[in-house]
């Protein structure tokens, strides 16, 4: 994620002459230099813009650098607008406009008309803001003085979602065999993916998996068991079962690195030739910030690796996870969600333990080893992208997920346990008008305000469920987003 930059763009005029301009180009230069040590990625002043070319070289110039993640633009004196059509019209970046200013105070004693003449952002960053408006221009405008830490933090956390981007028009997947049978939700258009995400979805065959396998040595496995022995407690007598899932990570690991892919799907229907499904295995990739999708869901699988890579570090506690099953005890209502194995250990509460127990789904020849573990509590959401035909759809749900009130002795996986908003009955109605899938994303450290940026950047659908959502007012804001998005 290092290599992500981002570039600090900001806009001016000839008329304040060249000692207004030098003094809003240190000035721009010092912001930037003072504003990369606190944000997760490097602000790199480019420019102070004063003409139409200056802005579309600069804007062409960040298209093609593969470095520049975004351009975060500022108006610290006019820019008048119609010089910034070109540029914006042909932006492929992400943008955040930046309405700031270098000043905390207005200065009581100091101001005169020359003060006024530099420090005018407030009706640069008006003018600005309009072209954004009436190019329709997908843009974060965050609005604040520049060391006041609750801006910084908000200026990170876009950042992160604008790497979100980068990470999702690079992304491929390797799907080992298809989706489960008959599924729905699981489905999807894979050119529209392309198009619209940048995901290269492609098919490799299970039988081809089993050959890398048959190539991994003994060496490589103890290797592999000895990473597995020092991050978790061996729970089992069952070595074979850890060392044949050690197997399945090597071989699956080399094919992704292979081919660039950064996430993966399998399913236990087609498992030909493998004697476990990899349970452990995929959960030890997914914690090296791989997405896994289950049943051969690959939307869930990317999603996963993006927001992974949008958490803390560029590999946050964002992991698959599904719905299983309900307490509905009234006053005790909660979600449990887990997985048949693969639940990523970044959620857990404490130190994941190895265990072995029988899988009865699918063609599981011996017992696959897995890591049992309770998630952590704290607030998270979950997300699930769907193809509503046409376009893509993304629901977000806020919940809290909490320490299981129950000790599930005998629950042979690592569960996770919520509340959802705005409750557990009208939350699920909520999310069953939406047409969210059993899979989702389930992220304690990327926010529903990420996920917004990441949809609107990508130019698609984005449904929130929060506290203040009524089924009446969701149901009438799918209806009119249908009616938008046919048009657009
Ligand atoms: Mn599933």
């Amino acid at each position: 994620m290092n290599q992500y930059k981002f570039w600090f763009v900001v806009g001016s005029q000839f008329l304040y002459g060249p000692e207004v301009l030098e003094i809003v180009a240190a000035r721009a230069a010092e912001m930037a230099e003072k504003l990369s040590k606190v944000l997760p990625y490097p602000l790199v002043y480019k420019v102070t813009a004063k003409t139409n070319k200056e802005i579309t070289d600069v804007v062409k110039e960040a298209n093609y650098d593969d470095s520049c993640a975004g351009i975060i633009t500022w108006c610290h004196t006019f820019s008048p607008s119609k010089m910034w059509i070109n540029g914006l019209a042909n932006l492929q970046k992400p943008w955040c406009h930046f309405a700031t200013q270098y000043n905390k105070e207005i200065p009581n004693e100091e101001i005169d008309m020359d003060f006024m003449n530099l420090n005018q952002a407030a009706h640069g960053d008006r003018e600005h803001g309009f072209i954004g408006a009436r190019l329709r221009a997908p843009r974060k405008i965050i609005a604040g003085y520049w060391e006041n830490e609750d801006v910084q933090k908000r200026i990170g956390s876009w950042m992160k979602a604008a790497v979100g981007v980068a990470v999702s028009k690079n992304m491929k997947v390797m799907r080992f065999g298809d989706n489960m049978r008959e599924v729905a939700v699981t489905e999807g258009d894979k050119v529209e993916v392309q198009t619209k995400l940048g995901w290269q979805v492609n098919t490799w065959a299970v039988g081809d998996l089993v050959k890398v396998m048959n190539e991994v040595t003994e060496e490589e496995i103890d290797a592999l068991v000895a990473v597995y022995t020092a991050n978790y407690d061996v729970a089992t007598d069952n070595m074979e079962a850890i060392r044949y899932q050690a197997k399945e990570e090597i071989a699956m690991k080399k094919m992704l690195d292979a081919e660039g892919c950064k996430a993966f799907s399998n399913t236990f229907q087609d498992l030909y030739g493998m004697e476990q499904l990899p349970g452990l295995a995929s959960q030890h990739l997914m914690a090296q910030g791989y997405g896994y999708g289950g049943e051969g869901d690959w939307k869930v699988s990317a999603m996963t690796a993006i927001m992974k890579a949008m958490g803390e570090n560029g590999n946050g506690a964002s992991a698959f996870m599904e719905d299983y099953t309900y307490h509905l005890v009234e006053g005790q209502e909660y979600s449990l969600g887990a997985h048949m194995l693969e639940v990523c250990p970044s959620l857990a509460a404490g130190k994941p333990r190895i265990e072995t127990h029988h899988l009865g789904i699918g063609m599981n020849e011996k017992d696959p080893a897995r890591l049992v573990f309770e998630g952590k509590e704290g607030d998270a959401i979950v997300v699930s992208l769907i193809d509503m035909g046409g376009r893509l759809r993304l629901i977000c749900q806020d919940i809290h997920c909490v320490k299981p009130i129950l000790p599930m002795p005998n629950l042979p996986v690592a569960r996770v346990m919520w509340q959802a908003e705005p409750n557990l009955t009208t939350g699920v109605e909520c999310w069953i008008t939406a047409g969210g899938a059993h899979h989702t994303v389930l992220s304690y450290d990327v926010t529903a305000e990420q996920m917004h940026d990441w949809a609107r950047m990508m130019d698609i659908e984005f449904v929130h469920i929060t506290k203040d959502t009524t089924p009446e007012k969701l149901e009438q804001e799918l209806f009119l987003n249908d009616l938008a998005w046919k048009l657009k």
